[in-house]
């Protein structure tokens, strides 16, 4: 039976060269489902923003202005975790967003 590597044996896949560099990667662009906000259902709790992987979800004044779909993968955490009456977030296919 073949032995498995430890950890420390296993090559190091990836490297972060520049601070910030996340930003080059539009993770928007294989997105699925795309965040619907509902601004009358929405409370302001900003729990999307907390729980948003990508940082996609603008705040301004305490309140949520935006998703950033450029880095949006449609995950759907946002909605998942929203606890306005109703959701104020609803994740729809991207062949339907109009
Ligand atoms: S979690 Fe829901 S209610 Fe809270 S800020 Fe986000 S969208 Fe609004
Ligand atoms: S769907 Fe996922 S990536 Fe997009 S705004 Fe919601 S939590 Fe963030």
């Amino acid at each position: 039976m073949k032995k498995l590597k430890s950890a420390r044996e296993i090559p190091i896949g990836t490297a972060i060269e520049d601070a910030g560099c996340s930003r080059e990667y539009h993770t928007g662009s294989w997105r699925n489902f795309r965040p619907i906000h509902d601004k009358e259902k929405c409370v302001n709790c900003l729990t999307c923003w907390i729980y948003c992987p990508d940082g996609c979800v603008q705040v301004k004044d305490g309140k949520v202005v935006e998703f950033d779909l450029k880095y949006c993968k449609g995950c759907g955490i946002c909605a998942e975790e929203c606890p306005a009456k109703g959701k104020a977030i609803t994740m729809v296919p991207e062949e339907k967003k109009e």
